[in-house]
């Protein structure tokens, strides 16, 4: 996984050589104007643009300013390489030629790890682990679906967890620690300098102690004097393990901190063992607390799994666990949906809970025990986990609890705060969620903005598997024999031509609940009736560009809205195109005072 902003560009090569960009030059054929894009391997961020001209290479760095912006040295600032790229092939302003040809990225290649790419990706994965307790596919969704906001975090904290890291204790307390035991030449330590906030680098060499300050740019940055700037410590003293940047010699071997054994930090004391966390709702992360900042998917119960693997059989739920309050959170179509309180070994949970309104009608509780039967085989964490069934003064379906309720709702009453930033991350996650699905060979039927419930404004969950069913083994959609009620505006050509339902006809239903979240709760075709709608599907027209909507994401919405499923992209790539999406707006600089929209509105 790269969350590299040029990591989207066919034209971007990643950590390779000079040599080896004019090697990828030459088999290009030496257009005049054949450019390609490549990770600077000195400076953190920064970039180098390799151009071809009368047979000659020319090679221009691309920095990353202080401020987010990108530009090559006199040049004009840019927002990201892309846009940099963009400008630079419309007018040479200052380089030997414009940018006439990009010279691709065969498709087999991948885009080469730099060494910081690599540490980055182990960190990422540590931090998430220490820090929610969370491991394996969970850990690997959380740092999919949060890596931008990780990433920022970790830049602020991460050093605090290495066994190099003294916090504040006094210059000549670090020498006592750098003398102690063995005295190497490039034993080091960092501390904290005084209450400034800055810190400071002490390394024994020639049984010396040097003291080092290390500087702070007002951005954040940290750098040793002259020396090259890295977003965090933890980066800049991985650097000076390669270089020396002006020390006396570069760093070897960490000073402990006497913290090694205990290398994973305390876990919040409301995580239990078996992945399970207890009330209260919201867990705080372990150095940095949840309320000083926004409220990330895995601070919440309802990421991991409630329940213990071992115990995934469990069905039942006995009444006397289950607190149910007079609190209607809403109403479906066999039944209400009522807040409540499930009573395990190991807490509460907040539940909601789906009440049958009529025993008597059987085939709504076969349905109902349908969509039981499909939720209980599902385990993600964008999408609502069955807790169980109790079956009491009526069959009841006990979910996780998502208190923020449908997205379309949502949204339209929270205009003015939510930003098209937060509604590209929520429906990143609903991509996720779909993909899981896919995978799973389920399809769901019924998406649909009202189906995507909040947990918070940056944690959304598909629910309602009413209509969902599970696929066999060698099928890849469900014929359903007669119409139902259907949710036509939601659904593909073929499903009202043809009755057939896929993972592809739940892209398309993806492209119209992406709308609606974009026109901020908004009604998909207006007033129209269902066979109007189709007639305006037939007819090769599509729904416009809601007002406040990127452009790059109208254009995946009308790619989700492609006539034939055959050539509909499936929700790997739709996953994909929506995670480059959300990575590169979150790593984008935006203008100062910025907020409502990611990029010019149509
Ligand atoms: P449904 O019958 O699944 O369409 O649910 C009807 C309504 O109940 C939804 O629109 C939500 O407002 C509410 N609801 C359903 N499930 C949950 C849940 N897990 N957490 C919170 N609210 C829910």
């Amino acid at each position: 996984m790269s969350i590299d902003p040029a990591a989207e560009l066919p034209f971007f090569y990643g950590s390779i050589s000079r040599s080896d960009a004019e090697q990828h030059l030459k088999l290009a054929g030496m257009a005049d104007g054949l450019f390609l894009l490549r990770q600077c391997l000195r400076s953190l961020g920064g970039y180098v643009l390799s151009l071809a001209w009368t047979v000659e290479f020319h090679h221009y760095s691309i920095e990353k300013q202080l401020n987010g912006t990108y530009c090559i040295v006199g040049g004009k600032p840019h927002c990201g390489p892309a846009e940099l790229c963009e400008f630079y092939s419309k007018d040479a302003d200052g380089l030997v030629c414009a940018l006439r040809k990009p010279c691709l990225r065969s498709p087999d290649m991948p885009i080469q790890l730099g060494v910081f790419d690599s540490l980055r990706e182990n960190m990422l994965r540590e931090y998430v682990k220490q820090t929610w307790n969370l491991e394996g596919e969970a850990m690997e969704q959380a740092i999919i679906s949060q890596a931008p906001q990780l990433e920022k975090l970790i830049a602020t904290t991460a050093h605090e967890r290495m066994p190099w890291y003294h916090g504040k204790i006094a210059r000549q307390e670090g020498e006592r620690r750098l003398y102690s035991g063995a005295q190497p030449d490039g034993k080091f330590l960092v501390r904290d300098r005084d209450d400034s906030g800055t810190f400071a680098l002490s390394m024994i060499y020639g049984k010396t102690v040097y003291h080092y300050q290390i500087l702070q740019e007002k951005s954040g940055k940290f750098s040793m004097p002259e020396g090259t700037k890295f977003d965090t410590i933890w980066q800049l003293v991985e650097y000076l393990k390669m270089k020396p940047d002006g020390l006396v010699t570069v760093l070897v071997e960490a000073c402990l901190n006497g913290k090694a054994g205990a290398k994973i930090p305390s876990l919040p004391a409301t995580r239990r063992a078996n992945g399970y966390t207890p009330p209260p709702r919201v867990v705080a992360a372990a150095s940095n607390s949840a309320a000083e900042r926004d409220l990330l998917p895995m601070d919440c119960t309802g990421f991991n799994a409630y329940h213990n693997p071992n115990d995934l059989k469990k069905f039942d739920i006995k009444r006397s666990q289950l607190l149910m309050d007079e609190v209607e959170l809403g109403s479906g179509n066999f039944g209400c949906v009522k807040k409540g309180v499930l009573k395990t070994e190991a807490g509460q949970i907040d539940v909601a809970i789906k009440v049958l309104k009529n025993e008597n009608e059987k085939l709504v509780k076969e349905e109902m025990m349908r969509e039981a039967e499909i939720m209980h085989q599902l385990n993600n964490p964008f999408i609502v986990r069955m807790l169980g069934l109790c079956n009491a003064e009526s069959l009841m379906l006990v979910m996780e609890m998502a208190s923020a309720g449908p997205l379309n709702k949502y949204l339209s009453s929270n205009k003015d705060t939510v930003t098209a930033e937060t509604i590209v991350n929520l429906m990143h996650q609903v991509s996720m969620g779909m993909k899981y699905l896919e995978e799973k060979n389920f399809v769901h039927r019924d998406l649909a903005a009202r189906n995507v419930l909040l947990v918070t404004q940056q944690f959304a969950k598909i629910s309602d598997f009413g209509l969902s069913k599970a696929l066999g083994a060698d099928d890849n959609y469900y014929k359903a024999r007669t119409a139902g009620k259907w949710p036509l505006k939601w659904y593909a050509p073929e499903c009202i031509n043809f009755h057939k339902f896929s993972s592809k006809s739940d892209v398309w239903s993806f492209g119209v609940t992406m709308w609606e979240a974009f026109s901020y709760g908004g009604k998909p075709y207006k007033k129209m009736k269902g066979p109007e709608v189709t007639r305006l599907i037939e007819s090769g027209s599509r729904m416009d560009c809601p007002v406040a909507c990127p452009e790059r994401m109208y254009t995946l919405m009308k790619e989700c809205w492609t006539y034939k499923h055959e050539e509909r992209p499936d929700f790997k790539k739709v996953e994909e195109s929506m995670r480059l999406y959300h990575y590169s707006i979150s790593n984008k600089a935006k203008p100062e005072g910025a907020t409502a929209t990611a990029e010019p509105v149509k």
